[in-house]
Parts: C-alpha cells; sequence; structure tokens
C-alpha cells in the first residue's frame, strides 16, 4: 500500500511524524508493505509551489493507494486566485471523497464527562453549506452588496443516497442503529429530501433500527445520553459541529479520528485543526491522527480483501485504548508523555500487538 503523506501545518509535522512511527511498526508486526511518499501542502506548499496544493501532487495522490493529510491551517488561506487553497476541500472535492466517518467512543482510564458511549458520525462531504466545494466554479457565498452576504447551501438526492447508504453499510457491521440528524422542521426542502433518502435507503436495511433527531435537539441529546446512539447520519457542516463534539464527550478534540472516503480514494486526517497556539511544544496528541491512519488502513483491507489491514486497523484501536490506560499519551488526556515519546510508546506496543 503506498501511502502519500501530507504533514500540514501548525501541530501537523509532529503529530504526523508520530502517525509515521506507528504506522511503520503497523507495517512490520502485520507484513502490510506499507511505502510512504513524503510530500507537502499547506503553508509549506505556497512557500516552495506558490499554491497549498498542487496539480502534480493531486495526480500523485490519484496514483496512490491512500493519503494522510495534517491538520491544515485553513483560516489563512483567503484567496484562491494567489493558490491559497484549502486542502481539506481540494482533496474533497477532486477525489470526491463523499463519506466523512468520525468515530467517538469514551476510553478506560479517562473521566467521563457524560457517561461511556461508542458511536459514529456519518457526515456528507462534499456538498451542504461549503461554499468552497458546492458548486462546479467559484464560490457560493456571495456579497450582494456590502452589507448582505449570500451564502448557499446544496443538497441532492444523489449525495444523500450515497452518505446513508455508507451509514446503514456500517450500521450492518455495529449495533445496527441509525439515527438521522436534520433540520427538516426549517430547511423543510432540503433536509427534507435528506431524510426521504435516508428512509428510502433504510428500506433495504430491515435489520437496522432508525429514528431522528433535529440538529438542535440532537445536541442536548448527545450529552444527556450519548450511549443511545450508534451510527449518527447527516448533512456537512451539522456533521462537522456534531463530530466536534463527540471528540471532545469522548475526552479530547485530540482523540477524534476522522476518515474520508469515496468510491476509489481514501484520506485519513485528524479531526482538529492546526491548533497554533500549541505548535511547535511537544504536547499536541497524536491520537486523532493514529486513529485516522489506522481508519484508513481498514479502509483499504476491506476494498482489497486483506486481512492483515484489518488486523492492524484493530490493533490500532487497541493500542490506543491500552496506551491511554496506562498514561502514555499527552497531557490534555490525562498522559505523562510528549507528543514524540507518544508516538514511540505506541509503536513499541503495536511492535508486540497480537
Ligand atoms: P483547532 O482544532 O486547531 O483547535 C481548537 C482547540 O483544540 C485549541 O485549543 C487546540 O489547542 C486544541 N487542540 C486541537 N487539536 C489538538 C490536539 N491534537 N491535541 C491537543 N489539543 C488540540 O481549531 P482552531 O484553533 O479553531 O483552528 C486552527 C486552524 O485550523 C484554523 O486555520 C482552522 O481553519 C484550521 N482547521 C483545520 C481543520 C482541518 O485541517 N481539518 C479542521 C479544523 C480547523
Amino acid at each position: 500500500m503506498k501511502i502519500v503523506v501530507l504533514p500540514g501545518d501548525g501541530i501537523g509535522p509532529e503529530t504526523m511524524a508520530a502517525t509515521l512511527d506507528v504506522l511503520e511498526a503497523a507495517s512490520k508486526r502485520f507484513d502490510l508493505g506499507l511505502t510512504f511518499d513524503h510530500d507537502v501542502a499547506g503553508h509549506e506548499s505556497l512557500r516552495r509551489h506558490g499554491a497549498t496544493v498542487t496539480p502534480a501532487l493531486l495526480d500523485k495522490v490519484r496514483a496512490a493507494d491512500g493519503l494522510m493529510l495534517g491538520p491544515m491551517a485553513t483560516y489563512d488561506f483567503k484567496d484562491e486566485a494567489k493558490g491559497e487553497i484549502n486542502p481539506s476541500k481540494f482533496f474533497r472535492k477532486e477525489l470526491d471523497l463523499y463519506a466523512n466517518i468520525r468515530p467517538s467512543r469514551t476510553w478506560a482510564g479517562l473521566p467521563h464527562k457524560v457517561g461511556t458511549f461508542d458511536l459514529v458520525v456519518v457526515r456528507e462531504n462534499t456538498e451542504g453549506f461549503y461554499a468552497d466545494r458546492n458548486i462546479e466554479s467559484g464560490s457560493s457565498e456571495m456579497l450582494i452588496t456590502r452589507d448582505v452576504a449570500v451564502s448557499l447551501r446544496r443538497i441532492t438526492r444523489m449525495c444523500c443516497e450515497r452518505i446513508a447508504r455508507s451509514a446503514f453499510e456500517l450500521a450492518t457491521t455495529r449495533q445496527k442503529h441509525v439515527s438521522i440528524v436534520h433540520k427538516a422542521n426549517v430547511l423543510k426542502i432540503g433536509d427534507g429530501m435528506f431524510i426521504d433518502e435516508c428512509r428510502r435507503v433504510a428500506q433495504e436495511f430491515p435489520e437496522v433500527q432508525v429514528d431522528d433527531f433535529i440538529v438542535d435537539a440532537m445536541m442536548a441529546h448527545v450529552v444527556r445520553a450519548p450511549h443511545r446512539f450508534d451510527v449518527i447520519v447527516t448533512t456537512n457542516m451539522f456533521g462537522d459541529i456534531l463530530s466536534d463534539l463527540t471528540a471532545e464527550l469522548s475526552g479530547s478534540l485530540g482523540l477524534g479520528g476522522s476518515l474520508n472516503a469515496g468510491r476509489d480514494h481514501a484520506m485519513g486526517q485528524a479531526a482538529h485543526g492546526s491548533a497554533p497556539d500549541i505548535a511547535g511544544q511537544d504536547i499536541a496528541n497524536p491520537f486523532s491522527l493514529i486513529l485516522s491512519a489506522g481508519q484508513l488502513l481498514g479502509w483499504h483491507g476491506q476494498r482489497q480483501h486483506l486481512p492483515a489491514f484489518a488486523a492492524a486497523a484493530q490493533a490500532i484501536e487497541q493500542v490506543a485504548a491500552a496506551a491511554i490506560e496506562a498514561g502514555e499519551a499527552t497531557r490534555d488526556v490525562g498522559g505523562r508523555l510528549g507528543t514524540a515519546a507518544t508516538g514511540r510508546a505506541f509503536a513499541e506496543r503495536l511492535a508486540h500487538a497480537r
């Protein structure tokens, strides 16, 4: 499996170095034959190539089997004409990575803020309110007069259908329960279509229990009783917000794994941002990126029918649990190690995983 590695901005290089230690250990222990193609995106690419991402990089990623993307300083990138392209949206759009799979679970050894839970947010990733990816060219956010802005949201039956299918397929491998999150009481047409498509796909999965929640009430439900959720399917922006909440409820935003998957490509990416406030201090939590790397291996294994990859993905999840319990983690989750040492300790445990 050839993986393109783009460390990203802020805490990206530190967390990616720790993640590479883990991937190398996984490759050795499970005989995966991973190879890495190191390149740059974000500020480093802007400096070197005049753009945060380039067409040549996209070609390279298309030809590889997977991409690991570090967190990007997206907020800094304002003008595409100056090469300031949001790398996350670039790969999500160009590779049609329509399903953003964001698991969150509580861990033994960490205080449970709201009780134990184990859920996955399945977020539509290619349309919705995201002005930089929901139209073919340009932006769907406009300044009509100096004082009037309009932001358009796109919802298509095709995108609703395929994200619903991802959620129901995932649910069949878990607790067989899908919760649809929407705002159809106000966005009657767009979210009405989303619910209709989810319910239509649900008919093909009679063994899966289905319910639905209005997004604002969902924030209360997920804080009050997160254990009642298994797979949550929702549109782009609601999923973005909800999955940061569930990651934080699990112990830290630094624990949120995130896989962006399409039909032919996938990208592991931390759920959090570039965290400039803690960059370069060796205190950033690398677990989010490590868990995302595990998801990428799992995706490849499932697609290529390679049990060793599935075993490696499972071992990464198990080692994360053991490492957190042993305090071999960063301070934000009560651990006693820095970022680099956390990666090394994780790799060491993985080398001896059964
Ligand atoms: P952030 O997610 O970078 O940070 C939010 C808070 O969480 C900060 O206090 C930070 O220190 C903490 N945090 C984040 N990741 C952590 C980790 N691994 N370990 C420990 N603590 C962690 O959000 P922000 O500060 O609002 O955004 C910073 C930049 O990141 C902005 O440019 C934003 O646009 C960008 N961003 C990028 C992505 C992405 O690349 N996927 C996602 C979100 C934000």
